[in-house]
């Protein structure tokens, strides 16, 4: 059986390298959110995401959404939950998107899946790239996949372009917003992790001596 996949899937499947349920999950709850806020794909930062998983999907809702990390309006709480918010600047309005359980999931004690919950199961093991399994993803009703509901959440300010400074052990730019004191010395995280006074090139912190 052949199966066609959109156009705008295929896109979400360059991008992401490969396809598979999590891109396909991505892909649904991008559109959905669209459609929900009747917004379009963000030039600039007109819409923010915040999900809570690093993992497949989040790749689908760059593309789509153009929330994205390099534009500051895709923000990441790993929680490792497949849940995203999607926000509006235009109109203030907001959405989030929780994954419905599948047997996939173990379910805790007391909490066990409701019968009507678990048409995105299937046997074995995780699967990459379970065709069978991306083709349901992409056809079930968007209710059967996500819980949708409105919310009011204030939205995270927009990204700053700072002018960097430079960090008094390495000497390399940092973001100001980012610099941390040690020992009396403003440097990048990195130097501070290294815990050490001395930089790539020996030199010393100058406020240290
Ligand atoms: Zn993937
Ligand atoms: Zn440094």
């Amino acid at each position: 059986v052949t199966y066609t996949l959109s156009e705008d899937f295929m896109r979400c499947a360059a991008f992401h390298g490969h396809i598979c349920p999590g891109l396909a999950m991505g892909y649904r709850a991008a559109r959905a959110a669209l459609d929900y806020l009747k917004a379009q794909r963000s030039i600039d930062d007109e819409i923010v995401a915040i999900t809570e998983t690093d993992a497949c999907s989040v790749d689908a809702i760059q593309v789509l959404t153009g929330c994205t990390l390099g534009k500051g309006n895709l923000i990441l709480r790993d929680y490792g939950k497949m849940v995203c918010y999607f926000l509006s600047r235009n109109s203030g309005k907001g959405v989030r998107l929780a994954a419905r359980p599948t047997r996939l999931e173990r379910p805790g004690q007391g909490h066990e899946v409701a019968p009507e919950r678990i048409e995105l199961s299937y046997e074995g093991a995780y699967p990459e790239f379970k065709p069978e399994v991306t083709k349901e993803i992409l056809e079930l009703p968007i209710e059967k996949i996500f819980d949708i509901r409105d919310v009011e959440m204030e939205i995270p300010l927009r990204a700053k372009i700072e002018i960097s400074e430079i960090c008094e052990v390495c000497r390399e730019p940092v973001m100001p917003s980012k610099v941390l004191l040690f020992e009396g010395c403003r440097v990048c995280a990195e130097c501070a992790k290294a815990g050490t006074r001395a930089g790539q090139d020996g030199s010393e912190c100058p406020a240290v001596s």
